[in-house]
């Protein structure tokens, strides 16, 4: 997510950049791929071009990879899903996959998930079949058998071995209990048929069921389905095989394979390359990809994983199956947000086609504006997991950070306007940015203040942080929505009460940010020590042993701003740096494809204090507050909390942090270093308020503005939007 990278990095949507540590120039010559139908006139050649299965063709090379809405559980939920497939389709998708169906009760990744394994279900599910065909799309269901991963204590395994991420310790299946899960496969798949569905996507990756009779980590059985691998990979067998007796060869059947398993004693490459063969045998129709169990520690959908970073996995079996004379396609996944990222994964041959999965939250137009010369108009998923993965943790319906329609389609209308308004957004920070172009989208005429020299607020320090390169998409996309929508932009431009009033807008609405907090710690105006904003801006110096005040999301990222050492790129852009920082390798020459990460040295000895109690970043993201305390711990940054700030002052030729510990200030102790970074979050900006509300000027506030305290771009954007879809 990552002059360090900094301001004049370039944005990262421009083809020239690439995908991270993969030779620019390794697309095949166009008159010799040997992709057909391919469509010549557009920068996405491959992208866009058919693919014939025999008995249907998909229109194009995008698969939307299954993903977990909260839409699944339940029956109320089949409207919205109809419309969230729906307009997924009318984006010019080439084939969806639902989120995750379980074929029975002791499938289920929890009580009362989405189940279908009924003739009355099926008809349920015929609203969203139908509503994807009426808009020329075609969709496939997802089996999702969870086995040990079931947060639900009918959950059961080959194994009576309790998975570290569900408290429920398995129920070991006897052999009739696994007759009875593939028969449950096979009545799902044909259910699927039934209501409607172009076919079925049989989830055996991931560490879920089937991925766990295929490794000894889960798999110690001595029975016919455990021991030898050939005993092992009897059960995805089995359950192709069956399923595709069941529903016919007219019918697509993509098996979710895991190439890479990311934990040490996952399957060797030999086994998952038998698997691919013995798979496609059985009748498969398409290969996907998967990478990583969930309970690896090695992060691999994040915003700092490399774009397409496991595209290189899948293309190693790609080539060994064509080696073998073995022609299914092949689907990569993982970190492909952008047309150009797919095209050259495509073009140099390491898949058949590309799976995308939020970034279709964050843009269900992802292909039409990559077909219609738009591509720049994409919303691009800066893979922040906030809105979509976090709130699937939380069990909230997954939407997305900078597309607060998705999974809402129903429910938030951005309809054109009644009445034409004239209106003010002050500040173009995230907030700003979504209600301006929402209210111009909508028909409105919008003045867009922002009193520095570029949009963005605090995106522009995000953008900044290693990790995070991502946001300047966000921001390139935002630029070009105001032009497409016509917001009159006014940069370098503080608006003023008197402006603001002079000009009789018919409302204005205050997205004016944030401040940050004044910690008033004594000693503070101590040369030294300096904001979140010099440092990140990197307006002062920073010496080599760094204290930082505050541990929220602006702590962790100056500290992670701060331990990179700037003469190298960040390992989001450098493929080959990621994987030794965190540990992947060939699973070729290691089984699943984990070996001991070896971090890059820290460029800064940082202390990360906060005074409450309890683990720092606590308040960080569900899914990927690890991430961000594993790649700190890597660098060795000392993590303490429960402090209070006693006093700074000068110290051995350098500046001291005078700390204590607890309610009782006990073990007082001294924190040598250079510099201090203060980040003790934030307070509204809103001076503007008072004299516009006694102008009588109607105005709303957002964003930061509104509320500082634990303000963050996922509010920022949702109020912005929701509030110009109303006006
Ligand atoms: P924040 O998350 O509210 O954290 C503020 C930090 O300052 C806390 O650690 C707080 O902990 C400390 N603090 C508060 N008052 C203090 C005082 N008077 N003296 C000393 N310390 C004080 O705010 P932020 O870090 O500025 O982040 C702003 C928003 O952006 C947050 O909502 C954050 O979630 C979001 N953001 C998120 C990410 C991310 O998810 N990766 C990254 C960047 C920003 P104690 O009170 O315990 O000391
Ligand atoms: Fe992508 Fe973040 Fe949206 Fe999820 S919330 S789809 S990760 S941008």
């Amino acid at each position: 997510m990552l002059a360090i990278f900094g301001a004049e990095a370039a944005p990262l949507n421009h083809p020239k950049e690439g995908i991270a540590g993969a030779p620019l120039d390794s697309c095949l010559p166009l008159p010799t791929c040997p992709i057909e139908g391919l469509v010549l006139s557009t920068p996405y050649p491959h992208l866009l071009a058919p693919l014939d299965l025999g008995f249907t063709t998909l229109a194009n090379r995008v698969l939307m990879g299954s993903m977990h809405t909260g839409l699944e559980e339940g029956r109320k939920h089949f409207t919205a899903m109809a419309a969230f497939y729906a307009e997924r389709a009318r984006g010019g998708v080439g084939l969806m996959v639902t989120g995750g169906f379980a074929p029975n009760i002791e499938a289920w990744a929890k009580p009362f998930a989405g189940t279908l394994a009924t003739h009355a279900a099926a008809r349920r599910h015929r609203e969203i079949t139908a509503a994807v065909h009426a808009e020329g799309g075609k969709i496939a269901l997802q089996i999702l058998h969870t086995g040990r991963y079931g947060y639900s204590p009918l959950c059961v395994a080959p194994s009576r071995i309790q998975s570290p991420i569900s408290p429920f310790t398995p129920r070991e299946l006897g052999e009739r209990g696994i007759e009875r899960q593939i028969r449950a496969f096979v009545r799902c798949a044909a259910l699927a048929r039934e209501a409607g569905y172009n076919g079925v996507e049989v989830m055996g990756s991931e560490g879920y069921f089937i991925n766990q009779f295929l490794v000894t980590h889960t798999n110690q059985r001595t029975d016919r389905w455990g021991g030898a691998y050939e005993n092992r990979m009897r059960l995805a067998v089995e359950i192709v095989r069956r399923v595709r007796e069941a529903v016919g060869p007219d019918f697509i059947l993509i098996y979710r394979i895991s190439l890479i398993d990311l934990i040490p004693d996952g399957s060797s490459w030999p086994e998952v390359v038998q698997l691919a063969k013995a798979v496609t045998a059985a009748g498969a129709t398409i290969l996907n990809t998967g990478i990583g169990w969930h309970e690896a520690r090695i992060p691999t959908i994040a915003t700092s994983v490399p774009r397409a970073a496991f595209a290189w996995v899948t293309k190693k079996l790609r080539d060994q199956l064509r080696a073998d004379g073995i022609g299914i396609p092949l689907v990569t996944s993982n970190r492909i947000n952008m047309p150009h990222i797919g095209e050259q994964v495509l073009a140099n041959g390491s898949a058949d086609l590309i799976s995308l999965a939020r970034p279709f939250l964050a843009d269900p137009a992802f292909v039409a504006k990559a077909a219609t010369g738009r591509a720049d108009e994409i919303n691009t998923c800066i893979a922040c997991n906030q809105a979509c993965l976090d709130h699937a943790f939380k069990n909230q319906l997954a939407t997305c950070l900078v597309n607060p329609r998705a999974g809402h389609e129903t429910t938030l209308l951005i309809r054109r306007a009644l009445q034409k308004k004239r209106l003010a957004v002050v500040g173009a920070g995230p907030a700003g940015l979504a209600a301006a172009t929402t209210l111009a989208e909508r028909g409105h005429e919008v003045h867009l203040f922002e009193s520095a020299a570029e949009i963005g607020g605090q995106f522009n320090l995000a953008k900044r942080i290693p990790g995070k390169e991502e946001f300047h998409e966000t921001l390139r996309y935002f630029a070009r929505r105001i032009e497409v929508t016509g917001v009159a932009l006014h940069l370098n431009t503080r608006a003023s009460a008197e402006l603001l009033i002079g000009e009789r807008f018919d409302e204005v609405l205050l997205a004016t940010g944030v401040t940050p907090r004044n910690p008033r710690i004594a000693g503070q105006d101590t040369p030294g020590v300096i904001g979140y904003l010099d440092a990140i801006l990197q307006r002062r110096p920073v010496g080599r042993r760094v204290a930082i005040v505050g541990a929220g999301g602006i702590g962790f990222d100056v500290a992670e701003f701060l331990v990179h050492d700037a003469a190298h790129p960040s390992p989001a852009l450098d493929l080959a740096a990621w994987m030794t920082e965190w540990g992947v390798a060939d699973p070729a020459a290691t089984r699943g494809g984990v070996v001991r990460a070896r971090p890059s040295a820290a460029a800064r000895q940082v202390t990360l204090l906060q005074r409450k109690a309890g683990k720092l970043g606590a308040g960080l993201g569900k899914t990927t507050g690890w991430i961000h305390r594993s790649a700190l711990k890597m660098k060795n940054v000392e993590m303490a909390h429960s402090v209070n700030y006693e006093r700074i002052g000068p110290h051995e030729g350098g500046l001291g942090l005078f700390v204590s510990f607890g309610k009782e200030r006990r073990d007082g102790k001294v924190i040598a270093c250079d510099t201090i970074v203060l980040c003790a979050g934030q307070e509204p900006l809103r001076e503007l308020q008072t004299p516009l509300a006694a102008a009588g000027v109607r105005l709303q506030l957002i964003g930061g503005a509104f509320e500082a305290g634990e303000l963050d771009a996922k509010r920022a954007i949702d109020q912005g939007t929701r509030l110009a879809a109303t006006l």
